[in-house]
């Protein structure tokens, strides 16, 4: 039981794995993304997961990125974590790029069906495959479909869904791909006005508009448990302080 006002109502814990990426989007709300850098580590977050879920109610998991499966084992050890625990929803958000290698994707998709996610988001539409080949991410979602797991595409629009631009109509051809392969697309999302997504398509923002970041949370209220791929979470890090006392020690 967390005795923090602010915290009592946790019901979510997403990680970002790493903040590197295979994809150089030019809607990526994070910006450039470097080359390398820090990725969580898969006991210290399976272990967060068994800590606050044993205080909080927690009725959802997800792991994304950067790419998250360039480090699955982080991916599956909080999501084997999470199935044991009885977590409802365990979500991956992936560009489905990690490897050209036909053995390595078959073997990750075996182990996602074995660590329980229960819900694949594939990002795939105009603005990913810029740069990320759409074989390699095909041959994955093949994978996945042929165990079973549950898979839904991801895309990003530009103004809305239902918009007619370049970038929308690209993002339809993608998603008519995978549909014809039996996997549909969810609602997606519409790209923020952040990060690169303001450099490279501010003129589709109207100037002056405010817009409501869908992502930002009640700092008064969290819900969710957002872990950096360094530790970092709640103003101090997972890796030197014990997660429950950062929640209880967390103001806004
Ligand atoms: S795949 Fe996702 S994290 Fe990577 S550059 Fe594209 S939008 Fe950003």
């Amino acid at each position: 039981m967390i005795g923090n006002i602010y915290t009592a109502n946790l019901n979510r814990i997403e990680f970002v794995i790493t903040n590197t990426c295979t994809g150089r989007c030019k809607h990526c709300s994070e910006g450039d993304h470097a080359g390398s850098g820090p990725h969580i580590d898969p006991e210290i977050a399976a272990g967060v997961v068994r800590e606050v879920s044993g205080s909080c109610r927690i009725e959802s998991v997800m792991t994304f990125g950067g790419e998250p499966m360039l480090y699955p084992e982080a991916v599956y050890a909080i999501h084997a974590a999470a199935a044991e625990l009885g977590i409802p929803k365990r979500q991956l958000i992936t560009n489905g790029y990690f490897t050209k290698d036909a053995a390595r994707i078959k073997a990750a998709a075996e182990q996602l069906l074995r660590c329980r996610v229960n819900d694949i988001l594939l990002s795939a539409d105009a603005f990913h495959q810029e740069t990320i080949p759409l074989e390699p991410v095909k041959r994955f979602a093949a994978e996945l479909l042929a165990l079973g797991l549950p898979l839904r595409m991801n895309p990003a629009w530009l103004v809305s869904k239902t918009h007619d631009n370049l970038c929308n109509n690209r993002t339809r051809e993608i998603l008519a791909e995978f549909e014809a392969m039996g996997i549909a697309a969810n609602g997606g999302n519409v790209i923020f006005p952040e990060g690169n997504a303001l450099k490279y398509f501010g003129d589709y923002f109207e100037s002056g508009a405010v817009y409501i970041n869908p992502y930002e949370e009640d700092p008064a209220d969290l819900r969710t448990l957002s872990i950096d791929p360094d530790g970092s979470a709640l103003g101090g890090n997972v890796y030197k302080t014990n997660v429950l006392m950062l929640l209880n020690q967390y103001h806004p």
